[in-house]
């Protein structure tokens, strides 16, 4: 079949781009160059205008623009800021990432929020303020003394990072129990499984995941789109840098 014919004005729509006058081509003249230099990454071809005018993707475009952005924002603030703390810690306090928990979670019903002293103690954490006053000394369970940020909990202790691990842990299970019900992604709460033994045949003693969910594809093929039988998860708490 041979290819569909567009009119020519669809077609002649940037033919004149390197010299037309109108004021979106000036607009675009003038940036483009400096755009195609963040938007495309140095491998990707030896000219790398061409490919942004014809090959880049403008998801990922967007992603490197946005990045640039919050990058020159960081340093600028960086290079303007005196508090060696607070300049240490600029990075943590701007991560997007952990924002999201304090923003995006609905508050509406009462039910599902946060007490309201550990929603204060996780934006003092977000924003690396003191959770407690100078002068207060605070120990911890281990009999260490706590810093005023808390960071000291974060620390490589096995003890504290395994009941933090399993807390997490226990946390998800119980919203994957209630949220995939109430999806129905699930047909009962015993499809979400904790350290389920028996996944490795010749290893059946071992607990491979931390939690996994038992996906039912009699749910119908819409539910679950992927041929997988189980699907499972690890959780992590991550190192902290301690003083
Ligand atoms: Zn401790």
């Amino acid at each position: 079949m041979d290819p569909v014919k567009l009119p020519t004005a669809v077609t002649s729509l940037f033919t004149d781009w390197k010299t037309s006058q109108s004021p979106a081509f000036l607009i675009f003249r003038k940036y483009a160059y400096d755009i195609a230099e963040t938007c495309v990454h140095d491998g990707a071809s030896d000219d790398k205008f061409e490919f942004f005018l014809h090959k880049s993707s403008p998801n990922t475009c967007r992603e490197r623009i946005k990045d640039e952005a919050a990058n020159r924002v960081l340093s600028f603030v960086s290079s303007t800021l005196t508090d060696g703390f607070t300049k240490k810690k600029l990075g943590k306090i701007l991560q997007r990432s952990t924002s999201k928990s304090l923003l995006e979670m609905s508050r509406q019903d009462p039910e599902n929020r946060q007490k309201n002293e550990n929603f204060l103690i996780n934006l003092k954490r977000k924003l690396c303020l003191e959770l407690w006053p100078d002068d207060e000394t605070v120990i911890c369970t281990c009999g260490q003394q706590m810093d005023a940020w808390g960071d000291h909990a974060f620390c490589y202790k096995i003890i504290t990072k395994t009941t933090m691990s399993n807390e997490i842990r226990d946390g998800i299970y119980r919203l994957l129990q209630r949220l995939l019900i109430t999806v129905r992604m699930i047909s009962t709460t015993t499809q979400v499984e904790k350290e389920l033994e028996g996944l490795i045949k010749l290893a059946p003693r071992l607990r491979p995941f931390d939690l996994s969910v038992k996906l039912d594809h009699i749910l119908g093929d819409s539910i679950w789109q992927t041929p997988l039988r189980r699907l499972g998860f690890d959780v992590t708490v991550i190192f902290l840098e301690c003083f």
